[in-house]
């Protein structure tokens, strides 16, 4: 038996990859510091995994952005627009196809980016043409090999199958299938493992977590023709195919039938799989089986009496030697280092384990299995401890949340009267002129407003000097907002870190690490609060400041909350209870919230949901149940006003086709979602099928700092006017401004009110 890993995370201990990328972008420090700290990070992975006892270690699991950009370089798959870039400046062709590039002459978009699967990871969507030719591009993938191998460790290199490569992009004309291209791309593969295999390379780690998906029959097929061609060219090359995020369903049999080494288990999503595998006729006991114990989505500490009972049943069927222990997925997921975090409570701290700790879990558990290694049992006995003592603890259980949860009524989750009677009258109290527009909540956090909140935070700042600040920050930002003429403001959230963070602090039920942050997207990273336990609101947690920026003036403020499932889906969440009950405990919070607002004077009230699509179970016959109680718990949260108060909600980088008729039924008043960098693509969902509530399509792409001028904004609202109801369309951007700075965020943003302005005027002059 022995111990493996799909992928660690790469942002260094405490982000340093983060923070040498964006001096990097901000021409702070050069190339050359830059690929020093990426060095640092890669080595101290590989050294660590390799102290702690993982036999066999992953390569190219880094990335400076994200896997499968590098897969698009590695594949020479670069959207034409990036011509204009000197392909000697990699790294200027690398993040320009990631952000945009507006420089000298050059002046490109950026890639679409969507989420990963069910998790908060966004990756970067490959763009395919017609006939569309491959090159062996980057050769970062032996790079890393090598690296690896002068610190005298052989890797298995890590790289995207080529099917899940394909299905992850996107055609970018008509008249074919990205499928397709599988014979065109197939060769990149073949070279590419000449040269591992030259290099003298034993392993190659395909993941290809499409397998996770309904697939059709033909991409099945496809999935057995790439295998047989790579196995036949490359007979010693073991193959290690990793599925994870969920079982390999309907399509396990192909999959037992493939030319691989290793077939990789996630038994944390899917732990019936392995009853499946060992019974079917057409598992060779040949193939190894790695058993993805170890949950690389969460931060719960493993239950070691289950795992073994998991490994024991594996052990009947296929030899010690077949087996591998490993994690359910790649350990980008989860954050770095449990030992980091001093100020946990240690009740709580001895429930958890985070990437290291997991690697240390990896191997205890294979030692534990080993019958020769009895040292092992204390650690065994101290697991078995660590659990029992979550089970029964006091911080864990709250009688009065339980007792709420189980006298919800119907009722609760609906509104007082039909979307067409709320509109009139939202229309009576808001006097919004047509096409009113709007932010999604956030102002740019500039350093000065981070500084604020960590010196308050480590006491350096008393509480009176820092309300002072975030009210100032507030009073200008509703000024700015006056001046350039917005309908609907907003107060800025200044005073949030994070849009699930700030809510879980006043929270009851919830943890907090200090360094327990996770990659989202690029150099951007969440640190997800730990839910550990039921949730309640002891008060109000927002209405201080909103009800301020109100008081301000006479154009309405938004207020601003998170809703139930985006808190859910973005902490780690406890896994004692169904994900639905907690939720429902969450909702049960944030409608209090709400309804404060309201009696405050807030007349329209935005509930985030930006997570909801993400949550989506990967195979479609779980769709349902997860959408039922996840749409219900957002009603929930918004039902406990009057018609006259404007709910909006607000979603970002989702595809929105399967389950449009879900968001409908969440019943928002008014949706803002993203849409610019699909060019309104993203759009067509809700024209298809007549969304009956109002719309916001995103008109500006904020994650690149690119400002898009009043002609592009124009363009794309022509666009949504042309499909949607007039009196149903408002004007924003396509997700808050924190990232942003405030010289973009300005001209942007006056170049979306003149857009919309520019819009009414053609109204008036038609009729
Ligand atoms: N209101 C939040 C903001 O503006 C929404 C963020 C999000 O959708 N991710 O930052
Ligand atoms: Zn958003």
């Amino acid at each position: 038996m022995k111990t493996t890993l799909l992928g660690y995370p790469r942002i260094g201990n405490k982000r340093e990859l983060k923070k040498a990328c964006e001096a990097f972008w901000s021409d702070k420090i050069d190339e050359t510091t830059l690929l020093k700290t990426a060095n640092d990070i890669k080595t101290q992975n590989w050294l660590q995994q390799q102290a702690l006892g993982i036999d066999l270690i992953p390569s190219n699991d880094f990335s400076f952005y994200d896997q499968i950009l590098d897969a698009c370089l590695t594949f020479g798959c670069i959207p034409k627009r990036y011509k204009t870039i000197d392909s000697n400046n990699f790294l200027e062709l690398y993040f320009a196809m990631a952000r945009g590039l507006q420089k000298d002459n050059i002046d490109v978009t950026a890639m679409e980016m969507t989420k990963w699967f069910d998790t908060n990871y966004h990756y970067i969507v490959p763009e395919f043409e017609k006939n569309q030719s491959f090159t062996f591009f980057s050769k970062k993938i032996i790079e890393e090999y090598k690296e690896a191998l002068k610190l005298g460790i052989k890797t298995k290199p890590v790289l995207i199958g080529p099917v899940t490569f394909l299905l992850l992009g996107k055609e970018k004309e008509s008249g074919f299938n990205r499928l397709d291209l599988l014979d065109n791309l197939l060769p990149v593969y073949f070279e590419i493992l000449s040269e591992l295999t030259r290099l003298d390379a034993e392993y190659i780690q395909f993941d290809e977590p499409c397998l996770a998906l309904n697939l059709s029959e033909k991409e099945r097929q496809d999935i057995t023709s790439t295998y047989n061609q790579i196995h036949h060219k490359f007979p010693d090359l073991k193959i290690y195919l990793a599925n994870y995020f969920d079982c390999y369903g309907e399509n396990l049999e192909t999959v037992l039938q493939l030319p691989v080494d290793t077939l990789h288990l996630d038994l944390v999503r899917c732990p019936l799989q392995l009853d499946d595998i060992l019974e079917s006729k057409n598992f060779n006991p040949n193939t190894k089986l790695a058993l993805g114990l170890v949950d690389g989505r969460n931060i719960w500490k493993n239950n070691f009496e289950a795992s073994l009972k998991i490994i024991e049943k594996a052990s009947k069927k296929v030899s010690f030697e077949n087996l591998w222990i490993s994690a359910s997925c790649s350990l980008l997921h989860t954050p770095y280092d449990l030992d980091l975090e001093i100020n946990l409570q240690p009740e709580i701290k001895q429930w958890l384990a985070f990437a290291k700790q997991k690697l240390e879990e990896i191997t205890t558990l294979k030692n534990l299995a080993s019958p020769e290694n009895e040292s092992y049992l204390s650690l065994f006995e101290e697991n078995k401890l660590a659990n029992i003592n979550r089970q029964r603890s006091k911080l864990i259980h709250n009688e009065n949340v339980k007792e709420r949860i189980a006298n919800l009524k119907e009722s609760d989750s609906l509104r007082k009267n039909a979307f067409s009677v709320r509109q009139t009258k939202q229309k009576n109290a808001l006097n919004l002129p047509l096409y009113p527009t709007t932010t999604i909540g956030s102002f740019p956090q500039t350093k000065e407003v981070r500084s604020w909140r960590l010196k308050y935070k480590k006491g350096l700042l008393s509480q009176e000097a820092y309300d002072f600040l975030i009210a100032k920050e507030i009073e200008d930002s509703i000024r700015f907002q006056e001046e350039i003429g917005l309908d609907v403001l907003v107060h800025g959230e200044f005073e949030r870190n994070d849009m699930v963070e700030y809510f879980g602090e006043k929270l009851n039920g919830f943890a907090f690490s200090d360094f327990g942050w996770v990659q989202s997207y690029g150099s951007r990273c969440v640190k997800p609060p730990i839910l550990f336990g039921d949730v309640s609101r002891d008060k109000p947690m927002t209405v201080k400041w909103s009800e301020y920026a109100q008081s301000l003036t006479d154009i309405p403020v938004k207020g601003m909350l998170t809703g139930p499932v985006t808190i859910l889906q973005w902490s780690f969440v406890r896994n004692d209870q169904p994900r639905a009950t907690t939720c429902n405990q969450i909702a049960l919070a944030i409608r209090d919230e709400v309804i404060d607002l309201e009696n405050k004077g807030l007349k329209v009230i935005q509930i985030d949901e930006p997570a909801i699509r993400e949550g989506l179970p990967l195979r479609k016959e779980d769709w349902n149940e997860y959408l039922n109680w996840a749409v219900k718990a957002f009603r929930i949260s918004a039902s406990g006003v009057q018609d006259d108060t404007q709910i909006h909600t607000h979603m970002c980088y989702s595809e929105f086709n399967d389950i449009i008729s879900n968001i409908a039924d969440m019943d928002a008043d008014v949706i803002t979602i993203e849409t610019s960098r699909s060019e309104m693509e993203l759009l067509d969902a809700f024209v298809n099928f007549k969304y009956p509530n109002e719309i916001g399509p995103g008109v500006y792409d904020i994650h690149s700092p690119r400002v898009p001028s009043l002609e592009e904004i124009e363009q794309l609202l022509l666009k949504a006017k042309n499909v949607l109801p007039k009196a149903h369309i408002w004007v924003n951007p396509d997700c808050g401004l924190k990232t942003r700075d405030w010289p973009e965020t300005k001209s942007a943003l006056k170049n979306l009110v003149k857009a919309a302005k520019k819009l009414r005027a053609q109204e008036l002059t038609l009729v």
